[in-house]
C-alpha cells in the first residue's frame, strides 16, 4: 500500500501580454528631407568627424555618437 501522489506543477502561462512595441523607423531616411528638389539635412554634422556622421539630438544638445562631441544648440532669441 503505498499513497500514490503525484504534484504536478500546473505553470499557467499568462495569456493577454502582448507589448506593443511602435515601431520606429530610424534611419537614413530621418536624416534627410528634400525640399525644392535640395537635399535638406535635419541633423547637424559633426565638426570633428566630419560630413557623414550626424549627431543625435538630444534636446537642447547634439552630441557625437562616435567622439561624444556635444554642440548645444543656438536657440535664437525671436523664437522666445
Ligand atoms: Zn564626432
Amino acid at each position: 500500500m503505498s499513497e500514490n501522489v503525484e504534484e504536478k506543477p500546473r505553470e499557467e502561462k499568462e495569456k493577454g501580454k502582448t507589448e506593443k512595441r511602435k515601431k520606429e523607423e530610424k534611419g537614413i531616411f530621418s536624416l534627410y528631407k528634400i525640399e525644392n528638389n535640395q537635399v535638406v539635412r535635419l541633423r547637424p554634422t559633426c565638426e570633428r568627424c566630419g560630413p557623414g556622421y550626424f549627431m543625435a539630438d538630444h534636446g537642447d544638445r547634439y552630441t557625437c555618437g562616435r567622439c561624444g562631441f556635444t554642440r548645444y544648440k543656438q536657440i535664437p532669441e525671436d523664437t522666445k
